[in-house]
């Protein structure tokens, strides 16, 4: 094994495999398809799937679909798509739904029954929470607490086959009322629901409930590792309990470690949700939001979030991560991936009076400077340019390189140019800015008989593609923080900003959903997934080139 740190899972598991408890290491997934995943399930996902690969072992991805109010195949379709994405791949062999088990989790509270460790009970559920009493003083026995094996096998079975109101009874596991641990106080393991399933329809009019579900479901499937976060670490008696009374060959451990947070991010379901409904965003994979589906759609990339997991760590102490790492991450991945191009975001003309007229020319550029196997493209150059409006001031401030009248810069890739003059509409606006270009230094030429201080970009006018760039801010409005007082979410009126009057390279007319670029100048760019045309291309802006993350 590896030298470097070993997270506190790993050394459990290094000490399960030494000590004979464990020869082949299972772990799973377990969501529940109730909505869609985001990045702190990725954490999950990652950590789960990363543990079976580094020991050769196996992963599972379980829907834990045993509560259907909630629950729809929607949301299964979307979890196998993200989680298909962020590993790379799914071996299909090993996705398993929680549901496929109810005959089997009958016959284990079946079982409980037979032992004396399990009693229907018909206390309302108001009454149970008055029963269970509090972390102070111990709950009190059920008065139904007492009833004999057949009686409960046989109220048992009459639940399942309708014969009860919803609500009117449950079975409960019969352990301890006056167990410090409240869990541990008779829970509630089964309920009368008149739910229509997403996959068993209406077969069932009782399902089991989480605790009593989820180690039955780690046990058959062989499941090793059974890692959950830390809410789960009071319920791990309750998890060891059932796992031991169901008494089958596996016997999973249950691991807790610490959420994913993000600072001043918003991941709750309920908030997005919110977001949604009041238009605020464009559905669960607007590339604001930190859904799995939103990283794909803002142009994010699974390295970009594996590395982001492996850097935020693994362990039992909460915290919170802050999203500039996340864009550290993402320049990294792409830096060396992806090509260098040129896009003018707010377009004024450039207009190169001692060009030739009706020419256009094809200057060599490289693909990226610092990768020079990415090869180079051909950039058309001609007389009238498109530039970035900041690239010009009549009255330059101090420091400013760019251009200003009688100043000379380099365009990039190929030629200086000085600027003669300008022209202005009536409201004083700058609609063309004119110069002329020196043919001697043509980039790549080996000119070097006088330097120039500022290099600005470019796209010709006649070839370049018109599109719609959209840049982002965060949702929230950090300096205020997340939540408003009465909990609503303090959103950024500025998060959004769309430009549609963008000019790119002609090359990047050819570019396909999800394609990424770093725009020189302007960050990385991707084409969206879901409103960009061939007739009228959409990039969405991954990220800027400045980072404010301190390693
Ligand atoms: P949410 O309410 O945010 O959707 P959840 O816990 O209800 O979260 P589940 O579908 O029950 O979502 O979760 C599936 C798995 O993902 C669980 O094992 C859960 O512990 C894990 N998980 C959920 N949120 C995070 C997070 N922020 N960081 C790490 N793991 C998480
Ligand atoms: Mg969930
Ligand atoms: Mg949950």
């Amino acid at each position: 094994k590896e030298t470097v740190s070993r997270n506190f899972i790993e050394n459990i598991i290094d000490k399960d495999i030494e000590e004979g408890r464990c020869k082949k290491v299972v772990t799973r997934f377990p969501p529940e398809p109730n909505g869609y995943l985001h990045i702190g399930h990725a954490k999950s996902i990652i950590l789960n799937s990363g543990l079976a690969k580094e020991y050769g072992g196996q992963f599972n991805l379980r829907f834990d679909d045993t509560n259907p109010t909630k629950e729809k195949s929607e949301f299964v379709d979307s979890i196998l798509e993200d989680v298909k994405w962020i590993c790379g791949d799914l071996d299909m062999e090993h996705v398993f739904y929680a549901s496929d088990y109810f005959d089997m989790m009958y016959e284990c509270a079946v079982k409980l029954i037979k032992k004396g460790k399990a009693y229907v009970c018909d206390l309302s559920a108001d009454e149970i929470r008055e029963y269970r009493g509090t972390l102070k003083e111990p709950g009190k026995n059920s008065p139904y607490r007492d009833r004999t094996v057949e009686e409960n096998l046989d109220l048992f079975e009459r639940m399942k086959n309708g014969e009860f109101e919803d609500g009117s009874k449950v079975l409960r596991a019969k352990i301890d009322m006056s167990s410090p641990n409240i869990n541990m106080r008779d829970p509630v393991i089964y309920r009368v629901a008149r739910m229509s399933h997403h996959r068993t329809g209406d077969k069932w009019c009782i399902y089991p409930m989480y605790d009593f579900a989820h180690p039955i479901e780690d046990t058959v499937e062989g499941v090793t590792h059974s890692i959950c976060t830390l809410e789960f670490e009071d319920h791990r008696p309750l998890y060891d309990w059932v796992v031991n009374e169901i008494d089958m060959e596996n016997k999973p451990r249950q691991i807790e470690f610490a959420k994913l947070y993000l600072t001043n991010v918003v991941t709750g379901k309920r908030y997005i949700k919110k977001l949604v409904e009041d238009g605020i965003v464009d559905g669960w994979d607007d590339p604001r939001l930190v859904s799995i589906a939103a990283l794909k759609r803002r142009g994010f990339t699974p390295e970009s979030i594996r590395m982001f997991i492996e850097l935020s760590g693994i362990s039992k102490a909460q915290s919170s991560s802050d999203y500039a790492m996340l864009e550290y991450c993402i320049r990294e991945d792409l830096k060396m991936k992806r090509p260098r191009m040129m896009a003018v975001l707010d377009p004024v003309k450039l207009v190169i009076t001692n060009y030739p007229e009706n020419e256009i020319e094809y200057l060599d550029v490289s693909n990226n400077q610092e990768n020079p196997e990415m090869g180079s493209r051909k950039v058309p150059f001609g007389r009238v340019l498109y530039i970035d409006r900041e690239d010009f001031k009549i009255e330059p401030p101090r420091k400013y390189f760019r251009l200003y009248p009688g100043n000379e810069v380099r365009l990039m890739n190929a030629y200086f140019v000085t600027c003669t003059d300008y022209v202005t509409d009536e409201d004083g606006n700058v609609t063309e800015v004119h110069c002329t270009y020196d043919p001697e230094t043509k980039s790549g030429s080996g000119f070097n008989a006088r330097k120039v201080k500022g290099t600005i970009h470019w796209v010709c006018a006649e070839t370049a593609e018109k599109c719609e760039i959209r840049l982002y801010e965060n949702i929230v409005d950090e300096e205020k923080g997340v939540y408003n007082e009465d909990g609503s979410i303090n959103v950024n009126p500025n998060s959004l900003t769309v430009l549609d009057d963008c000019y790119v390279e002609p090359a990047l007319a050819e570019a396909e959903a999800l394609d990424s670029f770093q725009f020189v100048r302007h960050g990385y760019f991707c084409v969206d997934s879901k409103d960009s045309t061939k007739e009228h291309m959409v990039f969405n802006r991954i990220v800027s080139l400045k980072s404010s993350y301190k390693q």
